[in-house]
């Protein structure tokens, strides 16, 4: 049996031999976010496009604005003038923050170190030359690169993106998930439940994940435990890069996932993993479709598609497989596990509240949460990350470190 990590392994060469065969877009950057972009965007002029105030004060020549040094102020200048006067020598002028230094002006002095007599200002402190200005072109010259191809669009790339004028840009399509919930005891959460029945959670979960994760959820009416439905639905789904079941994947008499796909002609890469919640996760190609079977169980569905899913939707995006974002913090109560399987314990790490000064030292703590089991989606409410037991180490006492997983959603 696979480790989760051997097993995330397998997802990512198997992703990156799929070649995906949808052209990119251009989109108006207002409908960018979260794509993948497929261009380079370059910068169209200086960065920053003059020499620029960083502070309301004086613009100055440093070596005339000695501490104690006194001389006339000549005017003013504000963000967005066009400065077209050098300064002239002997005098200063008043700047405000984002505006243009004049010519001949090698610093700027902050108004709080200054005091104005009519037109006299004088100067409490030592000038130096550069100080709170920003020269042209220090950030940026004309054509250099200001994304590279392959990055994940956020809301800072949006803004230099916008900084230079890419109005639009080409974005890779995104990964398009099928989600195909199965399970004859699970009915639509439209429906009014019968005694038996529990309510379609996990297509809402996934399609969240999807979303969150940067792909496009596409999701199904969920299929009986019969092959036939089964196989008409899987056969929809196979129209998209990536489709992800949930249910059906156990031991159990009807668990028919694995046979279905087979029949159809799945090829299988793993079907369990050292993992708990989510050992019978299976994973396999079917036609050119990525097919994840995951457990029907809310629990081990979220967490096997954070592990798993999660690397297959940026490939097929266009990005490189985001790492798993591991975290150290120190256990504060024991723990024990069975040996052998890799638990993944809903749990709550906890920072210090910043109080005054900032520590220099973050040392998170983390605690599990009391929960009945892989059904139990509450107690997933009100964890924030995940607590990994090793396989080899199941029994970890108070205070010692231990690795922990984000929510990818919450943290
Ligand atoms: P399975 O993996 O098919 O054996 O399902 C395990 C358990 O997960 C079932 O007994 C249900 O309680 C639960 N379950 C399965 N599918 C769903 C679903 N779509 N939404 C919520 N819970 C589910
Ligand atoms: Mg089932």
């Amino acid at each position: 049996m696979l480790s989760f990590a051997e097993a995330r392994q397998v997802v990512i060469a198997e992703s990156q031999s799929r070649a995906n065969s949808r052209l990119p877009n251009t989109l108006p950057i207002a409908q960018a976010l979260g794509h993948v972009l497929a261009q380079e965007v370059r910068s169209d002029r200086e960065y920053p496009p003059f020499d620029r105030s960083t502070r309301d004060g004086y613009a100055v020549r440093a070596s005339e604005a000695s501490q104690g040094a006194s001389m006339r102020c000549v005017g003013e200048i504000k963000a967005g003038d066009t400065v077209s006067e050098p300064l002239v020598a002997g005098t200063c002028v008043q700047i405000m923050t984002g505006a243009a230094v004049p010519a001949g002006a090698d610093a700027v002095v902050m108004i709080e170190f200054t005091h104005r007599n009519g037109d006299a200002i004088s100067f409490a402190r030592p000038t130096e030359p550069g100080q709170n200005i920003v020269s042209r072109g220090s950030e940026a010259h004309a054509g250099d690169l200001a994304l590279p191809g392959g990055v994940r669009l956020g809301y800072a790339e949006l803004a230099v993106a916008a900084q230079v004028g890419a109005t639009s840009l080409l974005c890779h399509s995104k990964a398009r998930v099928a989600i195909l919930s199965t399970g004859d005891e699970v009915v639509p959460i439209s429906d009014t439940p019968g005694p038996f029945h529990i309510r379609n959670s996990n297509t809402v979960s996934l399609a969240a994940q999807v979303q969150l994760a940067g792909g496009e959820p596409i999701p199904f009416v969920n299929a009986r435990d019969r092959a036939d439905d089964l196989g008409a639905k899987i056969e929809e789904g196979l129209r998209e890069d990536i489709l992800v079941l949930s249910g059906g994947v156990s031991m159990g008499k009807y668990d028919l996932v694995e046979s279905v796909l087979k029949g159809m002609g799945a090829e299988f890469f793993f079907d369990a993993v050292a993992l708990r919640p989510g050992k019978p996760t299976v994973f396999g190609r079917c036609r050119n479709t990525l097919v994840f079977g995951l457990p029907g169980n809310p629990v081990s569905t979220m967490v096997t598609f954070q592990l798993f899913v999660i690397p297959a939707i940026d490939h097929q995006g266009g990005a490189k497989p985001r790492p798993l974002p591991m975290l150290e913090a120190t256990l504060a109560e024991p723990i024990q596990e069975k040996a052998g399987l890799t638990h993944f314990l809903p749990a709550r790490i906890e920072w210090p509240q910043l109080a005054g000064s900032v520590p220099s030292r973050f040392a998170p703590e983390v605690r599990p949460l009391r929960w009945q089991g892989s059904g139990d989606i509450a107690a997933l409410t009100r964890a924030n990350c995940f607590l990994v037991v090793p396989a080899e180490q199941p029994n970890i006492k108070e205070g010692e470190k231990v690795s922990v997983l984000p929510r990818f959603d919450v943290l």
